[in-house]
């Protein structure tokens, strides 16, 4: 079979000891596959005995973490003691793949690099080439199950998406506005079993929507680091600021463009050919569309905050919310369902946010 990766999958390494954010001590559950189980299980010597003593064997076997939610094997120098003593091939599958992410159809696997990451973020929101993919054949096994033409349908649709992001010269948040419309449109015929071809076009919107529902929101969700809730309300306090200085915060940053752009690509690559299993595009796109909204403010809260704003703001930002939202998967369905349940998710109310 096939695999698939944006082109910018190829710069990623993981920089270990000098990441800030290491994904081994931000208190995720590590879970340990069988195979590698069973070799932690027959390892000898100090190491094996660390091993036996920090496995947690209820449920899925999984890395007990210490108080401060870091990997017990991670050393003073922030570098992993297993892969150190036992070479990276001995690493459980979660450690050896993450940030990387991977969606299997019939004969093509598609795979790429998560937002969490600090290094994958630098490189996404940097990219500064339009998105393109490379693939590669691999042994793997396929995923049979599941409607072609459904497949072949969004398929195509992703296709013209991600050119419409990427070359259309209107500002990223119209871009995305018509994109959302777009998959509306798309979404209605799936209902209907009318896989017709449409055309994004611009669309005219003449309300704004207020953002700040939309985070009260996310108040709801389940919390990955509970300081994440005071940071959230903490900025929620600036809503009114941001109407009146929302412009002069895009002028004096116009990298935000694309990085949003890049970030607005890597939602639809990541999420939206989910949609060949459930026949459900638009809570996809809603998701994209939600995420851009949220960070551009959350930049803005750091520009106000700082009275400027760096890389390694918008870096840390994006990959605190990646961790929080897209990381958890209760949260990402939570936000699934609500898509269609709440009006602030109405595809009319998310069209007047992208002003
Ligand atoms: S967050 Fe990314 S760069 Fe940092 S340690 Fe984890 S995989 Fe490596």
């Amino acid at each position: 079979m096939k695999i698939v990766f944006p082109t910018y999958y190829k710069k990623f390494h993981c920089i270990a000891n000098n990441c800030k954010n290491n994904c081994c001590s931000a208190g995720w559950e590590i879970d340990i596959d069988n195979k590698t189980l069973n070799l932690y299980k027959n390892t000898s010597g100090e190491l094996g005995k660390k091993l036996k003593n920090n496995i947690d064997y209820y449920k899925t076997p999984h890395f007990k973490l210490e108080k401060n939610g870091k990997c017990p094997f991670l050393n003073n120098e922030n570098l992993c003691e297993i892969y150190i003593k036992l070479g990276e091939d001995k690493l459980c599958d979660i450690c050896k793949e993450h940030p990387r992410f991977y969606e299997y159809f019939s004969g093509i696997k598609e795979g790429g690099i998560g937002l969490c990451c600090e290094e994958s973020a630098r490189i996404i929101l940097n990219e500064t080439q339009p998105f393109s993919t490379y693939e590669i054949t691999i042994n793997d096994k396929s995923c049979e199950h599941y409607n072609q033409n459904i497949y072949d349908y969004l398929h195509k649709a992703r296709q013209k998406i991600i050119k419409y992001l990427e070359n259309t010269k209107l500002p990223i948040l119209f871009r995305i506005r018509d994109v959302l419309w777009y998959t509306h449109t798309l979404q209605q015929n799936i209902d209907f079993n009318l896989l017709d071809d449409e055309n994004i076009f611009t669309v005219n919107t003449y309300s704004n929507s207020d953002l700040k529902p939309i985070l009260e929101f996310f108040l709801n969700l389940e919390p990955n680091d509970i300081n994440w809730f005071k940071y959230i309300k903490k900025c929620i306090n600036l809503i009114d600021i941001y109407n009146l200085k929302k412009l002069e915060f895009e002028n004096l940053n116009p990298e935000i463009s694309l990085y949003l752009k890049n970030i607005s690509i890597y939602f639809i690559w990541r999420y939206f050919m989910k949609g060949t299993f459930d026949k459900d595009i638009l809570s996809k796109v809603k998701l994209m569309v939600i995420s851009i909204s949220i960070l551009k403010y959350l930049f803005f809260c750091k520009w106000i905050e700082n009275k400027n704003i760096n890389f390694s703001d918008y870096i840390e930002i994006v990959t605190k919310y990646s961790e929080e939202i897209e990381y958890s998967e209760e949260n990402l369905s939570a936000l699934e369902k609500i898509s269609y349940d709440l009006d602030i998710f109405d595809t009319e109310y998310l069209l007047g946010l992208m002003q």
